[in-house]
Order: structure tokens, then sequence, then C-alpha cells
């Protein structure tokens, strides 16, 4: 038997690439959780990695934040992998902005504020996201917005390993360095930047439609905020917007960097 016989399938929630995620009632403890389910058989068709759920588990099972979705536990049967985490009674930020067309400065500020908290932490333990994007946030809206960061699918370690190589997640998010050889951790600021310029635009940051065109369009001309401001943003946002998508990974903003800026103060002093 597997800890599958624990779970009491309640609603579908969402679906990635590659998974299923389900709302479960887990029997012995009485929680709601969220299961993803990945079929073994699809992986074996798109030739992945069928150790990818597990490094995702051990990954996430490494970290402990308030604004990353917290680890159960991970099981297979002949069928599928299982990775049961923490329910996130909410919905994600993609799905948000659908509704919502545009956020306003202030709530894209609490939004990015505790994603920025996220990525501080989990930077800190030596990991890169490589896939932050408003399908991988989670809202939860308790007695104020919480911000829960999921999906560390394609994460890695980068302790052992200075620069980390590899072209993972959507390509509107890539940082110019994914596509040009070894990068770092800064890739996940950038990711963190362009998710922010579509919260407050609702707009892509790119024209190009394919994959392939858009990464063609990141080397020629990265995403930059311009001068001429189109959106009227205020000035405090348009330099916070300018540090998280600085080309030189070097001169970019670090997650501690970015949480100290003025563009956050007011989320800050409620935080502390
Ligand atoms: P994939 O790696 O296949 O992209 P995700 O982990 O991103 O899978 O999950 C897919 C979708 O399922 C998410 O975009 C979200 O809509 C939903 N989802 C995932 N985890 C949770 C959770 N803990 N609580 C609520 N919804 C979730
Ligand atoms: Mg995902
Ligand atoms: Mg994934």
């Amino acid at each position: 038997t597997t800890p599958l016989i624990d779970y009491h399938s309640l609603s579908f929630l969402g679906r990635g690439g590659f998974s299923e995620v389900m709302l479960c009632k887990h029997r012995p403890s009485g929680d709601l959780r969220a299961l993803k389910i990945i079929r073994k058989s699809l992986l074996v068709k798109q030739q992945l990695d069928p150790s990818s759920l597990i490094r995702e588990a051990s990954i996430l099972e490494s970290l402990n934040h308030p604004n990353i979705l917290k680890f159960y536990e991970c099981f297979e049967d002949d069928t599928n992998y299982y990775l049961a985490t923490e329910y996130c009674a909410g919905e994600t930020t993609y799905k948000r902005l659908r509704k919502m067309q545009k956020f306003s400065e202030e709530v894209a500020a609490k939004v990015i504020y505790q994603v920025l908290l996220a990525i501080e932490y989990f930077h800190k333990k030596g990991v890169i996201h490589r896939d932050i994007k408003l399908e991988n946030v989670l809202l939860a809206f308790e007695d104020t917005l919480q911000v829960k960061i999921g999906d560390f699918g394609n994460a890695c370690h980068f302790s052992f390993c200075k620069k980390s190589t590899g072209i993972f997640g959507s390509a509107f998010y890539l940082a110019p360095e994914v596509l040009a050889g070894p990068y770092t951790e800064k890739v996940d600021i950038w990711s963190c930047g362009i998710m922010l310029y579509i919260l407050l635009t609702g707009k892509a940051p790119y024209n190009e439609k394919t994959p392939e065109s858009i990464k063609r369009s990141i080397l020629l001309h990265p995403f930059q905020v311009t001068k001429e401001n189109p959106h009227n943003f205020t000035p405090k946002l348009m330099n916070f917007l300018k540090k998280l998508l600085e080309i030189n990974p070097e001169k970019r903003f670090s997650a501690a960097q970015a949480l100290n800026h003025s563009w956050l103060s007011h989320e800050k002093r409620k935080n502390d």
C-alpha cells in the first residue's frame, strides 16, 4: 500500500505542463492538502527525467518559510508520482490578473514584497527557483493578502557549483544571461521584475508569440522599462523596476537590496 489511501480527493485545483493538482483531505491529520500528481507514462513519452519530482520534493522539504508552500510528503505507485503540500486557499496571480486586468501599485507592492522575502530566503539556502512567474505565485486571502510560492520543479542548488546552466522556465521571464551561458541566482530577480511589469500593465513584455522568437528577442533586445514611461509609473517604481531588470546580473539588485528599496518602504514598516 502507499500513503495514497490517506488522501481523499475533493476537487481539482490546477494543471501545469505535466501535472495535475488536486485538493485532498489528508485523513490521518484532517488537513486539507494539495496533491500534485505526475503520470509516469507522460514523463517517459516526453523523455523527461523521472527523478524531477523527487528533486522538487527534496528541495521543497529543505525550505521552511511562510511565503513558500509547506512540504508534507512525496511518494509513488506504479502509475504516478505524488507530492503533497500545504493547500493555498485562493488563486494564482495569473488567474487574479485575468479578473482584475491590472494590479494597482499598492497591491503589486504587497505581492512583490512577499515574493522577494521568499526569494531572499531560498537564495540564502543556495536554491535558485528558475520558474518565477504568475502561474507559480499563489495568493491566499486570509485577514490580509498572503503570497505562497510553489512549483520548485525547475529549481536547483547552486551551493556546490557557483554557476548554473540549462534553460528552464517560461520564455517571457527568462533573464538574458540564461540564454548566453552560465548564470547565477540573479535570474530569479529578473523574472520577478518581468512579473511585476505584467501585474502592473496586464501586458506581455514581448510581442513575439513562440518561445523561439521570444528567446531571439531577449538576446537582441532584452526587455527594458523606457524613459518615456507610457504607463505613468511613479518615479520610485520606475527606479525599482530598472534595478530588477538590470541587464548586467552583477549590477542587478539582490533580493535583500530590492526589499530595502523605497518603493517597498510601506510594506517594510508593516512587516518589521
Ligand atoms: P507544474 O509544475 O506542472 O507547473 P504546479 O506546481 O505549478 O505544477 O501546479 C499547477 C497549478 O496547480 C498551479 O498553477 C495552481 O493553479 C495549482 N496549485 C498548485 N499547488 C497548489 C496549492 N498548494 N494550492 C492551491 N493550488 C495549487
Ligand atoms: Mg507551474
Ligand atoms: Mg513545474
